[in-house]
This record gives structure tokens, sequence and C-alpha cells, in this order.
């Protein structure tokens, strides 16, 4: 089988399963995005993702994304694909990010949020993007902070600087199930922390929630964005996992 037909096939294996949990959760489907996660793939994968349709993609590394733009722009000069950052970020990648993403879901601190605004400027000067940067603040399911996210108490202060910074746009709430707690109860503790945040915040209604392992747990706590990376593309090298 070649990759685009392997492609096809977990992609459609992909989208029963997100269909399938909807309507035990009673949801419409159209409510659920499929984020296909990209890291450690080439740049051809994410061609042929959006010859399928996907036109979405996400990465981990700043510096891996980048050169995975760019390529993706050579191979598909027409497809319009919208990159999203999903992996821990240090700040002085920010410049590097504000260029190449749509939305950044990985947004923990202060700081971070910061140097982003001002990041989102200076691509929007440079003339390398236009509008202002999407935001998801990253809630920590763990209390851990050194694993990454925003410790649930500290969260609603976070998204109020987001709200704030004139080059940000806050879109709503990302979270990863931790491991060694059952996901079922790590998703309904971040989907009663989104619905506390939209109440100052009404335009977060972003739910960033699950991955290939546990998107059905997430769905039924209201996720609106499964970001699916093994079970569409196939096991990563153990390293990068
Ligand atoms: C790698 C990654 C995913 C995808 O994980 P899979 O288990 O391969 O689906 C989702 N979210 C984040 C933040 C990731 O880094």
């Amino acid at each position: 089988m070649g990759r685009r037909d392997e492609l096809a096939a977990a992609l459609a294996r992909v989208c029963d399963r997100i269909t399938a949990a909807c309507a035990a959760a009673g949801r419409d489907p159209a409510q659920v995005r499929l984020l296909p996660v990209t890291k450690t793939f080439p740049a051809c994968d994410v061609a042929l993702l959006a010859d399928l349709g996907l036109l979405d993609a996400a990465e981990a590394r700043d510096s891996e994304a980048a050169a995975k733009v760019a390529e993706v722009i050579a191979l598909r000069p027409g497809a319009a694909v919208r990159w999203h950052m999903v992996g821990r970020l240090q700040r002085n990648k920010s410049r590097s990010v504000a260029q190449w993403a749509v939305q950044v879901q990985s947004v923990d601190s202060a700081r971070l949020v910061a140097a982003l605004d001002r990041a989102a400027c200076a691509a929007r000067e440079g003339g390398q993007r236009r509008g202002a940067l999407g935001v998801l603040v990253q809630a920590s399911l763990d209390g851990d902070p050194a694993r990454g996210g925003c410790p649930l108490p500290q969260l609603e202060a976070l998204a109020d600087r987001v709200a704030a910074a004139s080059q940000l746009r806050l879109e709503g709430v990302m979270g990863i199930a931790p491991l060694g707690i059952a996901p079922g109860a790590a998703f309904a503790q971040l989907s009663a922390a989104a619905q506390q945040l939209r109440r100052s915040h009404p335009g977060a209604v972003e739910l960033s929630a699950g991955m290939s392992g546990d998107f059905e747990q997430a769905i039924a706590h209201g996720s609106t964005c499964v970001r699916v990376g093994t079970a569409l593309l196939g096991d990563r090298p153990l390293a990068s996992r």
C-alpha cells in the first residue's frame, strides 16, 4: 500500500472513532476538529494529508516546524496549511513561532505571553503574518509545572493576560491527560476549568483535549479539538514520543 492509501485508511478509522464518540456523547461531530500532529513525520506526509482535505497540522518543536512549513509550501504551493504549536515553547523561540503558527496551544506562563505578544507584533511589522496570534492557555492537570502547563488556580489570571495582549487572541484551553491519572478524571477537571474561564472570556470556546489513545474520553468531556499523531501517521521513533 502506498503512503497516500495508508494515510487515507488511518484517517477513515480516526473519523469513525470520532463519529462514534460523538454519538455516544450526544454531540455533533462538526463540533470536534481533528488536528493532525505531524511532529517527527516528513513534510510529504503533511502534503498528503492536505490532499486528503486536512489543512491543519500541529508541531511540537520550533526548529523542526520552521523547516517543515517551508518544505510544505514548496510541495503544495496552493494548499494553505494552518500550523499550530502544541509543544513546550521557550521564550527565545517566540519570534520564529509567530512567523509560522496561526495558533499556539501551549501557552503556560505570563512571561511567554509577553514574549509572544512582542513576537507577533514584530512578525506583523515584518510582513510574515497577518492578524493576531491565536492562543490556548495550557492547563497542568497534575500540578507539576515541570511537565508544562499552568496550575489550575492560576489559569484565569493567565487567560486575562492573553486577552489583554494586543497581538494575541484568547481562543480557549488545552490540556494533556497526565500519565498515572485516569484520563476521564483529568478531562473532567479540564472541562470544568474551561467552562469557568468562558464566564469571563466568552470567546474562549476551544477545548483542545484528547490524543490518539484517549480522545474518546476527551470528546465525552466536551473536547472541540483532538490532537492526533500516531493513530493517523503511525508510530514515532521512541525517543521523540
Ligand atoms: C505528540 C503530541 C500529541 C499527539 O500524540 P499521539 O499520542 O501521537 O496522538 C498530542 N498533543 C501533544 C501536545 C503532543 O505533543
